[in-house]
């Protein structure tokens, strides 16, 4: 008892949570940030390099960071310049292997290899050759090569190599600014050159060339530097808006599932992982790399969210919600400050020029956008109800494509397309009608500008020149608003995107990964008890599927549960796992509550899982087995194959322990997929042992086979069999017969037939559909 005192931490309720539906710019600022730091350090550290680019030489590499140790290979012999990502080296070295690469990497001469451990969204550690200025990341992941104990282990590839050394650019905001401070002068050279032009309409005399020579050549170097900056701007904003994208993915990929490897992996997890891999390390899925292809993962979220979640729309959110929201913020930012940048400018230019006309102007601009901004109020709902439609689009899709067999068109995908398509026209006519509308104010507002400007040369207050700058100058600010209209648009979406990528970061599991006591396995006796246990599925409150359910697994003895199907028996093995918490009452393990001990300890090695559908990973066998248990030696995975009556079929392949499984083990037969299951379940030598119908998928063969495996597995651990097929359970210490939520009756096999209950009642349903069922005794 002393091992587990005063934990009595109270007891979390999976109740579903208020989701905060607000952009959450708190979260955006934390991944803008370490881009723009980025880029900020890259103006001090870089600029004077590219000022004088004789010294640039190995820049990045003569400051290194506290935490960089630094070797320096033989003098160069590739040529300074030449030097490139080297896409041979983007492979995985480990600790060990580091020393064993070196020739590979000094086949690199003349580059210095820098190995820094950073800390990080997924912490690893990164190896990073830097060749002059370019930096190639080598290290990847060696999550498995280390074997490390900790279940944290990134083995997602860690971050750019890239982000190692700063950037040489400046950031694009003031390459914006200035691309914007040029089209606020230009209008005003126009209007001068339109003056010259004016003097020799009216004079004819002297050289126009000569005169206007000089303003044009200044008016073709200004439009060369607007170039040169818009260009530079935009390159800059995909830069910083792609790695953003790549960060935000990653994170909220962590929010849903966690690497490591460890145990409980959800349906909806492992399909997002592919996803999210793929999308957010394209990297990963080389061939080179084929254990990484479906990395082991664990759900982050409570079993209650993805039962409530379709995979199709935690993709989307991974996928189109990510996109979509870079879009906007790259948009914003080149479009936004340059066209507000060059309002600003141009109504300073304007108000210089002509102040009474400018008047008319800065009344008819907030008239216009009071209205613009009640039209995009409108608007910005819309889009959300039509990307909520959509994500429920892509889910029925997704779950139709999956189950294609099964599905054969249920025309539900017709309905959500049809709604989709609704909310998306309405929302594209929403749009048309806003900038038609506004296209008809700033034609309006070029015609008044003409007539009352005229006006004011006809009475000599204005300039014919003066006006040419004038309407250029609206010219740009009719631009620069359209702009900011179309924008409007784009923000609404990319926040409302924004909002949905988010969302999920934010939420915490109701009951934690970790966190609460353990027992040492010499203290545990795995004497497992139901407390009046009510339950009812999070995603389901009214329904109840245990009531007032009271079981008792002896230490070490073999307790079977059978009754109807959607009887709840699964729902009992899902409560000792501790997937949900119960709604009334409590489970104990050695007389403690669930609640209060560990959730990663008790899933991860105290009760293993054997389920009627194993779930393997494309990965190699070792791997599968290994999942089990975090850094298990091979010995160990041997031996958990041999006693799961796998060891035999797996040496019989070519390439044995190392051979691929396929995805979900489509390769294998579903008795060798269950034995590798069993293995799994059996290397982390759990005290308590769930069998839920594990034999049922199976043929009479292979049924025999993993049969012995699981008798063998079953000595000596406390054993929860649900069965079905009744023949399975005879031997069992007790046997409990569940209906209706609750314990219906129990005893072993003999009393049960003796008492002529509902037990002998099933038995006998069984015998006689024994002669059409062949799997039946
Ligand atoms: P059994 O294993 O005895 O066939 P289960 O425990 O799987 O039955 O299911 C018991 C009841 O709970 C069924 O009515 C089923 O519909 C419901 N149920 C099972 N899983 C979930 C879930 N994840 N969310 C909501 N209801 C569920
Ligand atoms: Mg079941």
């Amino acid at each position: 008892v002393a091992l587990c005192e005063a934990e009595e931490a109270p007891p979390a309720r999976s109740v579903p949570r208020v989701v905060e539906s607000r952009f959450n710019w708190k979260l955006f600022w934390q991944f803008l940030r370490p881009h723009v730091l980025v880029l900020g350090v890259a103006i001090m550290v870089r600029l004077p390099p590219l000022l004088h680019p004789g010294d640039g030489v190995n820049q990045g590499l003569q400051k290194p960071s506290r935490s960089c140790t630094e070797a320096v290979f033989p003098p160069p012999r590739i040529a300074e310049g030449t030097s490139q990502k080297q896409p041979g080296l983007a492979g995985d070295l480990g600790l060990e292997e580091w020393q064993e690469d070196l020739p590979r990497v000094a086949s690199l001469q003349g580059t210095r290899v820098h190995r820094s451990r950073k800390p990080g969204l997924f912490p690893g550690r990164h190896w990073c050759v830097c060749m002059s200025r370019h930096s190639v990341d080598v290290s990847r992941q060696c999550g498995r090569a280390q074997g490390s104990g900790e279940g944290e282990q990134g083995l997602l590839p860690g971050g750019g190599g890239e982000e190692d050394g700063p950037s040489r650019f400046p950031p694009p905001l003031q390459l914006a600014l200035g691309a914007a401070l040029v089209n606020v002068q230009i209008p005003l050279l126009l209007g001068q050159l339109v003056e010259i032009v004016a003097k020799y309409t009216r004079d004819h005399m002297g050289s126009f060339m000569a005169e206007s020579r000089n303003l044009s050549a200044h008016l073709l170097v200004l439009y060369g530097i607007q170039g040169l900056l818009t260009f530079g701007y935009l390159a800059l904003l995909s830069h910083i808006g792609e790695r953003m994208a790549v960060d935000m993915r990653r994170a909220l990929f962590s929010s849903l599932l966690r690497y490591c490897w460890g145990q409980g992996v959800s349906r909806a997890g492992a399909a997002a992982a592919a996803a999210a891999v793929a999308g957010a390390c394209p990297e990963v899925t080389t061939p080179s790399s084929p254990h990484l292809l479906s990395p082991p993962a664990t759900a982050r979220q409570d079993i209650a969210f993805f039962d409530a979640k379709k995979t199709g729309q935690l993709v989307s959110r991974l996928t189109t919600d990510v996109q979509e929201f870079k879009s906007s913020f790259k948009l914003v930012i080149s479009q936004g400050l340059r066209s507000c940048t060059q309002l600003a400018g141009c109504l300073v230019s304007l108000s210089l020029l002509s102040p009474r006309l400018t008047l008319l102007l800065m009344v008819a601009t907030p008239t216009m956008m009071g209205v613009g901004t009640l039209m995009g109020s409108g608007l910005r709902r819309l889009s959300r109800q039509c990307q909520e439609q959509v994500a429920k689009a892509m889910g029925v899709a997704d779950e139709a494509l999956g189950n294609v067999r099964t599905v054969r068109a249920f025309a539900m995908e017709q309905r959500e397309e049809e709604e989709c398509r609704c909310k998306a026209e309405e929302l594209g006519r929403g749009i048309a009608l806003f900038q038609g509308l506004s296209n008809v104010a700033f034609n309006c507002m070029v015609l008044g500008t003409l007539f009352i400007g005229g006006s004011l040369v006809a009475g000599q207050q204005l300039t014919g020149g003066d006006l040419m700058s004038f309407l250029v100058a609206s010219q740009t600010v009719q631009r620069s608003m359209a702009n900011l209209s179309v924008l409007f648009g784009q923000v609404v979406r990319g926040l409302s995107a924004g909002t949905r990528v988010f969302e999920y970061m934010t939420l915490s599991p109701c009951i934690p990964l970790s966190g609460g006591c353990r027992v040492p396995r010499e203290h545990l006796h795995g004497s497992v008890t139901f407390q009046n246990v009510s339950f009812s599925y999070p995603c389901r409150p009214g329904f109840e599927v245990l009531r007032d359910f009271t079981l008792t697994l002896p230490p070490g003895k073999i307790v079977a549960l059978v009754g109807q199907s959607g009887g709840g028996k699964t729902t009992v093995a899902s409560l000792l796992e501790r997937f949900y918490d119960p709604t009334a009452g409590v489970v104990t393990l050695d007389g403690r509550d669930l609640r209060t001990l560990d959730p990663s300890w008790l899933r991860g090695q105290v009760v293993g899982f054997i389920s009627q559908e194993p779930v393997l990973f494309g990965t190699t066998i070792m791997e599968n087995i290994r999942f089990g248990k975090l850094g298990a030696s091979d010995e160990e995975v041997y031996a958990a194959a041999r006693e799961a009556n796998a060891h035999e079929f797996i040496t019989r392949f070519p390439e044995g322990y190392n051979t691929i499984v396929g995805e979900r083990g489509t390769t294998l037969s579903g008795g060798q997929k269950q034995r590798l299951a069993i293995a799994r379940a059996l290397i982390k030598q759990p005290t308590v042992l769930i069998l839920d119908e594990a034999t049922s998928a199976l043929d009479a063969e292979s049924e025999r086979v993993v049969q012995e495996a699981l008798d063998r597995a079953s000595a000596g651990r406390t054993v929860l069999v649900i069965a079905h097929r009744l023949s399975t359970v005879r031997a069992a210490h007790r046997i409990i017969v569940m209906a209706d939520g609750r314990v219906w009756e129990a005893g072993t096999h003999e009393e049960l037939l003796k008492k002529g209950g509902l037990y002998a009642e099933l038995i006998r349903r069984q015998a006689l559909d024994a002669p059409k069922g062949p799997r039946n005794p």
